[in-house]
């Protein structure tokens, strides 16, 4: 490569959602950015089911009809007795999640970002302080790895990786009728899916059935379709796409940074252990790694992982809570548990802790919908 070629400011490895969340911020404060996606485009074969909390829809606004509003959760016991959990005011989003990444690739554009699209990061040698990527002809003052669970950024520079993972694996049906659109759907079983959950939600182009094993173990969507065939109906809708991936389970790695690098998102462990939920950490933590890298590049700000450091999560709880549900519980135990008022208090905990923004109650908010549609709903609701 030539010496002279001008070494952008930051170059972001991942063009997902912590990728061009960053890209998006760091193209805003004035960075010269380029973000290197392996993939054809952002949005190709999304590996993820793509919920959002509320928490990661109020940090970044997504254009609603790239969204539904889901505000319940129906929790199955391996009997298929089932408890419903609503926090009031409380939602999750499903998404159509290759359009939402398409949109936020479009966004940092906007901002001015550069995505290169088909560049592999294959490792970058640093010389006078400047990054040159080998393979790429292009140079960087900061570099950061963005690049989901198995990250090639930390390999390159001897940072620490992911070394537990749930799998998991699902599947996209049009036309699924038997899901009823008020509640994400999720299955408590051991035998199917030990370790965590199976689930269907309700997407606004599609409906997605699947489900996730804790480590060591492989996932089998072919049975749990089979077991839950009768509640949902699959063999009437229409499969469309599978998507499938490692989630990390065993927290932050160490270390997440090395002088002039650092990693964010997945390949930095950023995932809550207990539920796997990483969008809406994704989403924050992008954002403020591009803004303490822009101060630390622009503003004589403090290397960016110092700054960083109190914003990310230790995950202590979430970890024991991991370690409780690696020991998969036998399913009996599971039907006894949830037909128990302390347990119902407890899975209510678990999806709505400390969510409770205060609203209409589950049974105002199903008598508003037997009173106006609401957008997404069938006007009478299923079962009532
Ligand atoms: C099956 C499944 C379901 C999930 N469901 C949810 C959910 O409903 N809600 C939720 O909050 N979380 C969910 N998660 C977790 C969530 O998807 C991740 O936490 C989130 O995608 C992390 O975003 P990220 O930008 O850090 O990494 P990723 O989304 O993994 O993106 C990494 C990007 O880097 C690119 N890349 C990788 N290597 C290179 C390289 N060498 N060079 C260039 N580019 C490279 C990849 O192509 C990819 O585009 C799920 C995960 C899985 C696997």
């Amino acid at each position: 490569m030539p010496q002279s070629v001008r070494p952008y400011d930051l170059v972001i490895v991942g063009a997902s959602f912590a990728g061009l969340v960053a890209a998006r911020t760091a193209a805003m404060r004035g960075l010269d950015v380029a973000v290197l996606e392996a993939k054809p485009e952002a949005g190709h074969r999304v590996a993820t089911t793509g919920i959002l909390v509320k928490e990661a829809a109020e940090e970044i606004d997504i254009p609603h009809t790239l969204t539904r509003r889901v505000h319940g959760v129906r929790l199955y016991a391996p009997s298929r007795r089932h408890i419903d959990l609503f926090a009031p005011g409380y939602f999750f989003l499903t998404t159509d999640t290759a359009n939402v990444l398409r949109w936020l690739a479009a966004e940092a554009m906007r901002a001015g970002a550069k995505i290169l699209y088909r560049a592999r990061f294959e490792g970058a040698d640093r010389v006078d302080g400047v990054f040159r990527f080998r393979g790429l002809n292009i140079a960087a003052r900061y570099i950061l790895g963005a690049d989901g669970a198995r990250s090639a950024v930390a390999r390159a520079f001897g940072l620490g990786t992911n070394r537990k993972f749930l799998t998991g694996l699902e599947v996209e049906f049009e036309g699924l009728a038997g899901a009823d659109p008020r509640f994400l759907h999720c299955f408590l079983d051991s035998k199917l899916a030990p370790g965590y959950l199976g689930w269907v939600a309700p997407g606004p182009v599609v409906s997605q059935a699947g489900l996730a094993v804790g480590p060591g173990r492989r996932p089998d969507l072919k049975a749990f379709l089979a077991a839950t065939e009768s509640i949902f109906g699959y063999s009437n809708a229409r499969p469309v796409e599978r998507r499938s991936g490692r989630i990390p389970a065993g927290g932050l790695v160490h270390p997440w940074s090395a002088e002039g690098v650092m990693l964010v998102g997945d390949a930095a462990g950023q995932v809550s252990p207990a539920t796997g939920g990483g969008i809406k950490l994704a989403f924050e933590l992008g954002r403020r790694a591009a803004q303490v890298i822009s101060d630390h590049l622009q503003d004589l700000g403090p290397p960016p992982a110092r700054a960083m450091a109190a914003d990310v999560p230790a995950f202590g709880a979430k970890k024991l809570m991991r370690f409780g549900l690696d020991l998969a519980p036998p399913n009996w135990t599971i039907d006894a548990a949830l037909a128990v008022p302390p347990m119902r208090w407890l899975a209510q905990q678990v999806y709505f802790h400390r969510r409770n923004p205060g609203g209409v109650s589950f049974a105002e908010f199903e008598a508003k919908l037997r009173s106006e549609p609401l957008a997404g709903y069938p006007t009478a609701s299923p079962g009532a």
